[in-house]
């Protein structure tokens, strides 16, 4: 007779403003929670940050009755040369070795991942995407970033970024067929879709075309009451998303695109996006499946847990 093995992981989820972490138990029938807490996230000062992610995990770790492994989603790139976190949206954690740092303070298997690489991960495995062969997990938020995953798992790359679509350029040939600036990215380039088409990106092009500031979801609204502008920013935002999305359907093909983020709560993108892709792809080749997410940003943390399992089974 075998006897299963219980084994623990804790997910963690670590925004500007608050950690959210959630602990699990795996077994044969995959991860459950039991149990989750959320704290104040410690924005300016390191020690302090590592100091309360440090009783984050030792409080769980007593609910979970054993040492777990901790899988981590964070914003922002780690420089693959010196460890170093760069462009995070918590200003304690910039320049900082946060992966080192935290595995000397918890002492247990860690990884740290992208909280876009994280959200994917958790739409592949048991979210809108489970039991598909590969799917890609699309994130338009503040930002516009993804992870890719093949059978239930994510595929990371050599440098850790695989998924980064946001920093691909906007072609030039779509800048120029809609007059549109070539705008700086956060990421040191510019071009970079993200400041297209994510939330911020969608007001820059209203901006662009009316003068007028508004949020997507206000756009929205002003184009289902019949404004001719509004409505032209949408149909600039669903083409240039769209374009970006064909690229991404010739470049993996993924089995499904699943959708994250604030404006995957916007309809028109689920009933409009398969033909207006469909208009950027040759003949013969199918449009994937547009999906909403069955987690969405709470899935997080559940994600990071996945990714610490997908390491550390
Ligand atoms: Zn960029």
């Amino acid at each position: 007779m075998t006897r299963s093995k219980v084994r623990g992981y804790h997910g963690i989820d670590i925004g500007g403003t608050k950690i959210e972490l959630v602990a699990f138990h795996d077994d044969e029938h995959g991860l459950h929670e039991v149990h989750r807490e959320r704290i104040a996230t410690p924005g300016t000062d390191f020690a302090e940050f590592v100091q309360a992610m440090q009783q984050l995990v030792e409080r769980a770790d007593a609910r979970l009755a054993m040492s777990a492994a901790v899988g981590i989603g964070l914003p922002g790139i780690v420089d693959k040369l010196s460890g170093r976190q760069l462009s995070s949206n918590v200003p304690a954690l910039n320049g900082r070795a946060v992966a080192s740092a935290l595995q000397d303070a918890l002492q247990r298997p860690l990884v740290i991942g992208n909280d876009c690489q994280c959200f994917a991960l958790s739409e592949a495995d048991g979210g809108a995407a489970h039991a598909l062969p590969s799917m890609f997990g699309a994130i338009l938020g503040t930002g516009a970033g993804g992870g890719y995953c093949v059978n239930g798992r994510l595929l990371r790359g050599a440098n850790g970024i695989a998924g980064e679509w946001g920093h691909w350029p906007l072609p030039a040939a779509m800048l120029q067929q809609y007059q549109l600036p070539l705008l700086p990215c956060a990421c040191g380039r510019s071009g970079c879709l993200e400041r297209y088409v994510s939330g911020p990106g969608m007001s820059q092009l209203h901006r662009h075309l009316s003068g007028e500031d508004a949020v997507p979801l206000a756009i929205v609204a002003q184009a289902a009451a019949g404004s001719v502008l509004a409505q032209q920013t949408m149909a600039l935002h669903l083409d240039l998303l769209a374009h970006a999305l064909a690229t991404l359907v010739i470049t993996l093909d993924p089995h499904a695109i699943v959708l994250g983020g604030g404006l995957s709560q916007m309809p028109h993108l689920y009933q409009q996006l398969p033909g207006a892709i469909r208009r950027h792809l040759f003949n013969g080749v199918s449009v994937p499946p547009i999906l909403p997410p069955a987690y969405g940003d709470a899935g997080g943390a559940r994600g990071a847990a996945l990714l610490a399992r997908q390491l550390y089974p």
